[in-house]
């Protein structure tokens, strides 16, 4: 459903929390508050109150502080340009990629765990996507793909809801669905994969040594005690 508002609630609450915890939130959060300019009026506790239990409050805060920038300095209307749409607190990089792409089907490439996975793969890359050099060359390999989307309106014409959407839109969220239900860290279902016949690290036999994440930080193991003293009658209260 490419509702602006919709779209960038949704993105900032699954940043950092998995769709299927996501859903009822965002379900409560639309009923209560449906537009940016509720959002950007309503109490800051009622806002917190319908965040409870998803984490990261920095990230609620950022969304009503957006909103209002939206009512004060947009007229209420959401920037419909990628530069405009980075520039509002709380969205990165990938996240004003996933929005212009999804709601205005602009050409503007993604980059996340999912994606990053799917590319790899696709492209067989074996150097390490963390590394500076490497994560440069897959934002531009994903914009190079949502480039030649967008001129590929056609091929798309006879499915509706890709039709509303649009390429850019279909061909990013196809990415990151690819990514989360088929191409997966473990076990990838590569036989049942629609671009299979385009991988190369399928083609080599290379699939389970990709995305090469380097090795994994040693782990340190703390333990914390905690303790609650009381003597005699001293309650607990005046003792803390
Ligand atoms: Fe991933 Fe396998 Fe598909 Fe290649 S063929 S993109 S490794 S699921």
């Amino acid at each position: 459903h490419p509702d602006t508002y919709e779209v960038w609630v949704s993105e900032i609450m699954l940043q950092q929390t998995q769709v299927k915890t996501v859903i009822p939130y965002w379900e409560r959060w639309m009923q209560t508050l449906p537009t940016v300019a509720v959002l950007a009026a309503a109490p800051e506790q009622r806002v917190l109150k319908l965040w409870e239990g998803l984490g990261y409050y920095t990230r609620v805060r950022n969304l009503q502080k957006a909103a209002q920038r939206i009512v004060a300095e947009h007229a209420g209307l959401f920037p419909r340009g990628f530069d405009g749409v980075l520039a509002l607190p709380g969205v990165g990089r990938y996240t004003a990629g996933s929005i212009t792409s999804i709601a205005f089907n602009a050409p503007a490439p993604i980059l996340d765990g999912n994606v990053i996975r799917v590319l790899t793969r696709l492209f067989c890359i074996a150097e390490n996507p963390r590394d500076r050099a490497t994560n440069e060359l897959l934002w531009r390999l994903a914009a190079r793909l949502v480039v030649a989307a967008s001129a590929h309106t056609s091929l798309i014409t006879n499915h509706s809801s890709l039709l509303l959407s649009g390429p850019c839109s279909a061909l990013n969220q196809s990415l990151m669905e690819l990514g989360a239900t088929v191409c997966t860290p473990l076990n990838p279902q590569c036989p049942q994969c629609p671009v299979r016949t385009h991988c190369a690290a399928h083609r080599t036999g290379r699939v389970g040594e990709l995305p090469n994440l380097g090795a994994r930080a040693a782990t340190t193991r703390r333990e914390f005690h905690a303790f609650v003293v009381e003597r005699e009658e001293i309650s607990r209260d005046a003792t803390a």
